[in-house]
């Protein structure tokens, strides 16, 4: 696995202006620090406390960025250091994040987690959730907090259609969002979408941060302990 390689192959396939998130979860400190030597500055993690304890021995310039699932309890433990908590699902979690990003005298960005695949399983705020909470507006008055897009999984099928379907509604939720709550709000910026095995049509969807694991750092192997 030459990760330096993988690296930048995939950034030559990358437009301008889409951002990458190198995935690194269930990898070890050292295969981080071979993609930060070669120039990879943000990573994304969706275990919290695997994440914290890369996040002490690895540089202190990498931007860490949560993508898993996120327990409230578990946001106090990532406040000090994260850049980006992209799995946002309730308006609670954007309130303890505000809280925990205080008291460490920071500021957290968040994006809103949208749940656009058709599969039961993946986590998000359904459209019409997501629109009561913006609607409702208390958002507004967290401080240490910024709202910096969207994010989304779209379902694991070889069914390209279906796939670039739920991007294109991403993005739809996007631009409505943009529109109505965000148009003075430049930090409101990001499409956060596709992964190893679909970040092309996500891409054409109109993605402008994708979140690749597997074709940077290899298979991953749970069973495996670091
Ligand atoms: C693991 C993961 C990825 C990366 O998946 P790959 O297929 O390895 O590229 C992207 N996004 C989320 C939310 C993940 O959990």
């Amino acid at each position: 696995m030459d990760i330096k390689e993988n690296l930048n192959r995939i950034k030559a396939t990358l437009p301008a202006g889409v951002r990458l998130v190198a995935v690194s979860k269930t990898h070890p400190a050292e295969m981080i620090q071979e993609a930060y030597d070669a120039g990879q500055r943000v990573f994304g993690e969706n275990k919290v406390q695997e994440m914290t304890a890369k996040s002490q021995v690895l540089p202190a310039d990498i931007e860490w960025h949560f993508i898993g699932h996120v327990q409230s309890n578990k946001i106090r433990m990532m406040a000090p250091y994260v850049s980006v908590i992209q799995g946002i699902d309730s308006f609670d979690k954007l309130v303890e994040t505000d809280r925990q990003a205080a008291k460490n005298g920071r500021h957290i960005t968040c994006y809103l987690q949208l749940h656009i695949a058709s599969e039961e399983t993946k986590f998000g705020f359904s459209p019409d959730e997501c629109s009561a909470m913006l609607e409702q507006g208390d958002w507004r008055n967290l401080r240490n907090i910024t709202i910096g897009g969207v994010m989304g999984m779209a379902t694991n099928t070889d069914d390209e259609a279906q796939v670039l379907g739920e991007f294109r509604r991403l993005k739809e939720l996007f631009d409505t969002y943009k529109a109505k709550y965000f148009s003075a709000s430049p930090e409101f910026n990001t499409i956060s979408a596709g992964m190893s095995g679909d970040y092309e049509l996500a891409i054409k969807s109109g993605s402008n941060m994708v979140r690749i694991g597997s074709s940077i750092f290899g298979e991953r192997n749970y069973n495996l302990k670091k």
